[in-house]
């Protein structure tokens, strides 16, 4: 691939990316519309001509990789394909072109639109509320936690009441359980509502070490934040047992939904006795994230969290759809400007419309079967430490290859993209050593997860015959390796010339 000039190395004096004719009508002086002290005489700006410009910006995005240009396994993440039409319903002017400022009686349509959009949310997963003010995943864990908080906060009631329970020794529940496998938002967010993590190993199955969970659980328990299936892409066995632990000791229970691709029309949180969960909806509900557009985090609550949700809520009197901000005195307040990002659950709504009820099951059914397809063909040639029917995705190791070649599982994936494919999720989760999180999706082919495999396998035989072909992917791509922690430790974001 030829060396991609930087658009101000292109640059030519005096070339324009457009031509049109001289205006012939009076227009106001520039100076009358900007305020002279803003405006600049000397811009420092590339000039290139019109040709230029695109195919400049084309074949950058031509180096970018997408689940549109190819198989995007990355586990947790759940890159699955995002349907154009939820693209063009949520383009739709009806949604596009409205102000949340607009009186209520103008914006019926979309109101209606995210009442419904919350109960087909409580009929998936079986809570009795939900607010959609979030903004991604960790944003909703902030809530659920702050929910929590406030729950705990009114049950201990008055400031008079909870001195004498501290006096008296008693706690205050301000500790939240994690597994040692949860995501890395979990512990964040913890801290984030001052709350502290308690971490709790998972047994030999990749379920909650059941006696750990009984010996840290007290008085001062908040709640336990738990993922289910777990980022080893396994259902906790026990879960119901787990729940009674929790429930028992007074806390609440968390689920993590954000990635719930093995769950829809299969198992509903709520039913196995989760008070609150938030779910992604640009991972379950397809809509395009990462690169290609902002996320969603809807929050679920059963009664007993329900008062504490965020406000505005959407409420229904007869077939008027109203924002109500009074009535909720004991709710968190708000945690987003207006209603969170609505265009898209406008997609995320076209999206379980279109699939309905039994299309919803059957992506869940085909994402587990994708998955465990892939690691019935890989499992002779990489190390799985949880030998377990996988649901959505799974956890293989390079831990062979490391010890027997000094291959690790950075460089398999850095192989990848010699193949084309986009590497996996790499050293998650953490108490998988030299982990590799696969997460096919629902959408995906038979060939298409065949050339995966026959990928993986051929890299398998290369750790053996030619390990250091491997330790030095990519050789396919425009640049090599990068000095990653470089990258992060002193990121130059901007073009200046003479750097
Ligand atoms: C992706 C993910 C999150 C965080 O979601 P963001 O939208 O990235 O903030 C939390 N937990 C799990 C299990 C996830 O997969």
């Amino acid at each position: 691939m030829a060396e991609e000039k930087l658009i101000f190395e292109l640059s030519k004096e005096g070339r324009e990316a457009f031509s049109l004719p001289e205006i012939d009508v009076p227009v106001e002086p520039i100076e009358k519309l900007i305020p002279p002290e803003l405006l600049r005489q000397e811009l420092n700006l590339p000039e290139v001509s019109e040709v230029d410009l695109v195919r400049h910006f084309t074949n950058l995005s031509r180096r970018n990789f997408g689940v549109d240009n190819g198989f995007y396994p990355l586990g947790s993440c759940t890159m699955k394909y995002n349907p154009k039409v939820n693209e063009e319903i949520a383009q739709m002017p009806g949604f596009t072109a409205i102000h949340p400022l607009q009186p209520e009686e103008e914006v019926q349509g979309i109101l209606e639109l995210l009442y419904n959009f919350e109960q087909y949310m409580c009929s998936i997963f079986g809570f009795d509320a939900f607010t959609l003010q979030p903004c991604a995943g960790a944003h909703g864990e902030l809530t659920a936690l702050m929910m929590i908080k406030a729950y705990h906060e009114k049950k201990a009631g008055s400031r008079e009441q909870k001195e004498k329970n501290r006096e008296q020794g008693s706690g205050i529940r301000n500790k939240i359980i994690v597994p040692d496998s949860s995501h890395g938002t979990n512990p964040a967010s913890v801290s984030m509502v001052g709350f502290q993590t308690i971490v709790v190993k998972s047994n030999e199955r990749g379920n909650v070490d059941l006696d750990t969970l009984k010996s840290v659980v007290g008085d001062d328990t908040a709640g336990l934040m738990i993922t289910n299936p777990n980022t080893l892409g396994l259902f906790d066995e026990h879960i119901m047992d787990v729940a009674d632990i929790i429930h028992q000791a007074g806390g609440l229970l968390y689920y993590d939904g954000a990635n719930a691709n093995a769950a829809l029309g299969i198992s509903r949180p709520a039913d196995l006795g989760f008070d609150v969960a938030h779910f992604n909806l640009h991972k379950t509900f397809a809509t395009p994230h990462g690169g290609g557009g902002p996320g969603s985090g809807p929050v679920g609550v059963t009664k007993k969290l329900e008062p504490f949700l965020p406000v505005p809520r959407i409420i229904k009197e007869a077939a008027h759809y109203a924002l109500c901000l009074t009535n909720f005195s004991d709710s968190i307040g708000k945690i987003h400007s207006f209603h969170g990002n609505i265009n898209v659950i406008v997609k995320a709504y076209a999206y379980i419309r279109s699939l309905g009820a039994k299309g919803l099951k059957e992506a869940s059914e085909n994402a587990v079967l994708n998955a465990n397809y892939i690691l019935a063909r890989l499992k002779p040639y990489y190390y799985l430490k949880y030998d377990r029917t996988c649901q959505h995705e799974f956890v293989i190791s390079a831990k062979w290859q490391k010890e027997k070649y000094g291959v690790k599982a950075l460089d398999i994936a850095k192989r990848l993209i010699d193949y084309g494919f986009h590497p996996p999720t790499i050293y998650f989760p953490l108490i998988v050593e030299e982990a590799m999180m696969v997460e096919p999706t629902e959408t995906e082919s038979k060939e298409t997860l065949d050339a995966f495999c026959d990928a993986m396998i051929a890299i398998a035989k290369e750790c053996e015959t030619n390990p250091d072909l491997v330790k030095t992917a990519p050789h396919s791509t425009p640049v090599k390796r990068l000095d990653e922690t470089k990258a992060a430790r002193e990121p130059h974001l901007r073009w200046n010339p003479g750097n």
